[in-house]
């Protein structure tokens, strides 16, 4: 009788052994990586950058989550010690890549310009990162060229310096929610800082399964995917909601490089293209594919918030 009881507990302990491994092999791949280093938005009086930046990474820490890329514009560090000091705290702890010197809008300039603000962003990398990581490009405002000529000139630029792309498949526009919380704790107002978390995570989710159905209509299959957040005010509160709700919905959380080594990310859509959004909505464009139905996002109430 004791031995088919161990019996039954070793058969229990393979089956579910088994189901475990088989779900991280089908959990969806997703690396998160964080841009506008040191700050997007406005803080509340008395929160510091350093302070913001502790708070994220030791959320990071915590919930053991891979590697995280911080896209850095040095020239925010100009006259802002506190922003330097986030920054160190942020290089000692997790990678940095390249989001251009000044947030410089390819769309409204060259690609000779763009490619200084490349370079000129390259001394605080090198000090931030002596392993010489950090070699990845963001595009700011994901916005690769209005011109064939010029995305073809800053895509040859970046292969000839040893970059690669950075791109994003993952968005719901987190930045929005940064400068409206800073607003609404400002004005204390508990009712409003509620609507922010509530909204915040119904658009996420909502966006999460968007970019899925997506990679379904463009690839056919689910991609590995490269989530965009950013570094503000709502972060530290916010972010480990945002990865419960990553892992309620089966991502399993890599690096970059591991969520770039999917095929996918070498595709190219070669074409002019305005404001176009993530490579899934570039590709969506260029495939001429319609969107499924999905919520809008709430940009008008968030605007609104706390005024
Ligand atoms: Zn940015």
């Amino acid at each position: 009788m004791k031995t088919m009881v161990r019996r039954n507990q070793r058969f229990l302990f393979l089956l579910v052994s088994v189901l475990a491994l088989s779900a991280i092999s089908s959990a969806q791949k997703l690396a998160i990586t964080i841009d506008d280093l040191p700050l997007n938005g406005s803080l509340p009086t008395g929160v510091t950058r350093a302070q913001t930046t502790k708070d994220v990474l030791a959320v990071l820490k915590k919930r053991h989550v891979p590697p995280v890329y911080g896209f850095v514009n040095a020239k925010k560090l100009e006259g802002s010690q506190d922003g330097a000091e986030a920054l160190k705290l942020w290089a000692a702890k997790e990678p940095v890549g390249n989001h251009t010197y000044s947030h410089m809008d390819l769309e409204q300039n060259s690609a000779e310009a763009f490619e200084r603000e490349i370079e000129e962003n390259e001394p605080v990398l090198e000090l931030l990162d002596p392993n010489n990581h950090w070699r990845w490009l963001r595009y700011p405002y994901l916005r690769e060229g209005d011109t064939v000529e010029k995305r073809r000139a800053v895509r040859a630029y970046l292969g000839a310096h040893g970059y690669r792309i950075a791109q994003v498949t993952l968005d719901w526009e987190d930045y929005l929610w940064n400068t409206a919380y800073a607003r609404c704790v400002e004005k204390k107002n508990q009712n409003s800082i509620a609507w922010l978390r509530t909204s915040y995570l119904s658009t996420a989710s909502e966006f999460l399964d968007l970019g899925r159905e997506q990679s379904k209509l463009i690839f056919g299959r689910e991609i590995n995917y490269v989530l965009l957040m950013h570094l503000g005010a709502f972060s530290s509160t916010i972010v480990p909601d945002a990865l419960d709700l990553l892992h309620k919905k089966g991502f399993q959380l890599v690096t970059l490089e591991e969520a770039e080594s999917d095929p996918a990310y070498e595709t190219d859509p070669d074409v002019g293209l305005h404001d176009a959004g993530t490579l899934l909505d570039q590709m969506m464009q260029v495939k001429q594919i319609n969107y499924p139905p999905h919520a809008e996002k709430p940009y008008k109430e968030i605007e609104a918030v706390c005024r």
